[in-house]
């Protein structure tokens, strides 16, 4: 397809902010938009939303809708990476659009000639994400009624096209459960799916690789279908980013690293949210344990005053930092260090871009708080480095990196490296012809991090317990440790708060004060998020609870609301927590806190541990449970709720496994009754999990 140049701006323009890389973890909601409020130019806002995506793309010279059902950002930012691909190799005309901004009752309308993407996550239990839950119960309910009137069988949808990608983690039981039906449904309905649905998975580690082998034949399909040419890519930038040397960085208009403009005015007004962070106070902070390399905090954040509030077994999350080390790093390879503190105005190059960091900024602000740089970094993005690349030697491995996955993995996966340290690996010459936008299309924004909330609302309505452990790695293969960027801005901020002769935990360097100091006297920003991890409302319930690790993190919450139920002289249920780590004298968190709970709550509280580096055989807390199949049986039938905690990977599973053996063996059932009835205690909510 030839392009004039209205359609080359009109391309890209819509492009949003694209990351180039998945980070660990997992479907957990996080912001979606942190900065919503701060955008100065966000288009949606401005342009008077319509919710009708046939006449937006209309009206707009459209021919490529890519929607997506995103929690933590990810499916987003494949949205945007697939958008840009679209235009820049296949001419196609692309927006990105969030699935609830949009009506699907008009579907039936769209045209044969646009094609619709869909990309979406699952969250925990073969769910939809917050945003793609209308959607969903739109396609996948009963009868799907069309404003037109169309029924279901008369394929409504036949003249769509459409391609489809879902992100999922195979840990989970409905694995990608969100992709296969919003397919299925859409096929039944008689649309044409384009290429296979793919299939991200999270909990293999190959999100990235999944989603690259899956798009290429995807996109030989689509330019089949739409007779669309290939053409070389060429960078075009989806955001201008200007300096300006008039503007001091002290100006107030100036983002230093607020997240939103009233906590830029210097007077941050609630309600505190997802989008608008509380500067909450941390009134202590401890270390449970220290061995060696590893830590263990424990922090209680103040609330007070706040309006927020939280209730036992909710997640608070936590705003981090960057660590300097790092933000110097970053600036060095990409040559701004030099001018970090000039002012820069980053704006859409079509005013429905949506720029994913307050501005104006300056560059140490943008890296520093709103940029993931720490992550590691996907092939797709090092590759699209190439042509700013220094020299031609450089250019030359980049684009060996970017074409053949195994010495990608050798060289950078492997060693866990950042962007910034991949590409010091390379050569030692900056990077300074890399425009500013591509590092903000490509990297994803700094994502704040959840924490299980250790503390009970009964007990302490207006103080947040976190239990966190601090992550500091070294992966098989690498070369560094890898230093988590939440837990060690914590670490620091410990360290601060108790005046520690080294305030900056291994040569880190934190701005401990935050922007314009606003961070002193030890802050830092959070917002809470509601779960459904709860106890039984009626207390005299029994509970089991399996939390090894930091996973007893919520279990100290229930037990301390337990125990001041029973000090109050309620009558509490047998409270059984199964609690494992390495060695009783080293990693027994809350040891002797749960000497006095057990002085309240009498024979009511069992703790059960298993500890895996004391005998000759490691023991963890599923042999434990096993061991202990009568007792957790006959409190079963009690009706006992059941909670798990922690790694989702491996524990999790093997728990919900020896669980279901337990109640075949102990009520004398096959083994595949067993698992139906945890499957039953889960959707009846008595199997509650909680894991990361
Ligand atoms: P990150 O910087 O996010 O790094 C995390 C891991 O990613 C690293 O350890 C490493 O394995 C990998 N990684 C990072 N960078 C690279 C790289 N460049 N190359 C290769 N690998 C890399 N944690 C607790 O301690 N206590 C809790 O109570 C708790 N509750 C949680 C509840 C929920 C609902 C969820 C979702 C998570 C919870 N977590 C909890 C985990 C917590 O949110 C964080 O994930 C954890 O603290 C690590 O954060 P971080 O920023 O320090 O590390």
């Amino acid at each position: 397809a030839q392009l004039d140049t209205l359609d080359l701006v009109v391309l890209v323009a819509l492009l949003v902010g694209s990351v180039a890389y998945f980070t660990k973890g997992s479907y957990w909601a996080v912001p979606k938009d942190p900065y919503a409020s701060a955008a100065t130019l966000n288009g949606a806002a401005k342009s008077g939303k319509t919710r009708d995506i046939v006449e937006k793309m209309e009206e707009t010279g459209k021919n490529c809708v890519i929607f997506y059902g995103s929690q933590t950002g990810t499916a987003e930012d494949y949205a945007s990476r697939l958008a840009k691909e679209g235009s820049q190799r296949f001419g196609l005309k692309t927006m990105v659009a969030d699935i609830e901004d949009y009506d699907y009752e008009n579907l039936d309308k769209f045209p044969d000639d646009k094609v619709a993407f869909f990309v979406l996550a699952t969250y925990g239990e073969g769910e939809p994400t917050d945003n793609a839950v209308e959607f969903y119960q739109f396609f996948t309910g009963e009868d799907v009624a069309f404003e037109s009137g169309a029924s279901p069988e008369d394929k409504p949808l036949s003249s769509m096209k459409y391609v489809a990608f879902g992100l999922g983690n195979n840990t989970y039981e409905h694995y990608n459960a969100m992709v296969r039906q919003v397919d299925t449904a859409l096929t039944k309905l008689g649309a044409q799916r384009i290429g296979t649905a793919g299939e991200g998975d999270d909990g293999a580690g190959t999100m990235e690789e999944d989603f690259l082998s899956w798009k290429e034949p995807m996109w030989a399909a689509l330019s089949e279908a739409m007779d669309l040419q290939e053409r070389e890519a060429v960078y075009e930038a989806v955001f201008s980013v200007v300096e300006d040397d008039e503007k001091s960085p002290e100006e107030e208009s100036v983002y230093l690293g607020e997240p939103t403009a009233s906590h830029r005015e210097g007077s941050p007004k609630g309600p505190f949210s997802a989008h608008n962070p509380y500067i909450a106070p941390i009134v202590e902070s401890s270390e449970l344990f220290t061995v060696k390399d590893r830590n263990c905090l424990h922090m209680e954040i103040s609330i007070a005053g706040s309006n927020l509030s939280y209730q036992t077994g909710d997640h608070i999350a936590i705003w981090p930092t960057n660590a300097g080390a790092e933000v110097d790093r970053f600036l060095e390879v990409f040559g701004i260090e030099g001018k970090r503190h000039s002012v820069i105005n980053v704006k859409g190059i079509d005013v429905t871009a949506k720029i994913p960091i307050p501005t104006p900024t300056t560059y140490d602000a943008a890296v520093r708080y709103y940029m993931e740089v720490c992550a590691p970094v996907s092939r797709q993005f090092v590759s699209s480095l190439a042509p700013f690349a220094p020299d031609e030697e450089s250019k030359t491995e980049i684009v060996r990196l970017g074409n053949d996955k195994d010495y990608f993995h050798e060289k950078v996966t492997n060693q866990c490296f950042t962007i910034a340290q991949a590409l010091q690996s390379i050569t030692s010459k900056p990077f300074t012809a890399v425009p500013f936008s591509l590092l903000i299309e490509g990297i994803n924004k700094l994502q704040p991090r959840y924490y299980s909330i250790s503390s009970s609302s009964l007990v302490q309505k207006d103080k947040i317990s976190i239990t966190a452990v601090v992550e500091s790695v070294r992966l098989p293969g690498a070369s560094h440790m890898v230093k988590g960027v939440t837990t060690n801005y914590l670490l620091a901020l410990k360290q601060k708060q108790n005046g520690d002769p080294s305030p900056d935990p291994h040569g880190l360097t934190y701005s401990i004060n935050g922007p314009r100091n606003k961070y002193d006297g030890i802050h830092v920003p959070v917002h809470v998020r509601h779960s459904n991890f709860k106890l039984p409302s009626d207390p005299s319930k029994p509970i089991i609870m399996v939390g090894p690790g930091t996973g007893v993190a919520p279990f100290r919450g229930f037990i301390q609301e337990r125990a001041a139920l029973a000090a109050k002289g309620e009558k509490v249920g047998t409270t059984l927590l199964f609690f494992g780590c390495r060695k009783s004298d080293e990693d027994f968190i809350y040891k002797d806190e749960f000497k006095t709970y057990q002085d309240q709550m009498g024979d009511s509280l069992k703790i059960i541990t298993a500890f895996s580096r004391e005998g000759s055989q490691k023991v963890y807390v599923q042999h434990r449970l096993k061991e202990n199949a009568e007792l957790v049986s006959e409190l079963l039938k009690e009706k006992a709720n059941f909670y798990v905690c922690g790694d989702a990977a491996n524990m999790a599973r093997e728990v919900n496994l020896v669980l279901g053996h337990i109640i075949a063996d102990q009520r004398g059932l096959p083994a595949e009754k067993g698992e139906e009835m945890v499957k039953h205690m889960r959707s009846s909510g008595s199997y509650q999990e909680d894991v990361w």
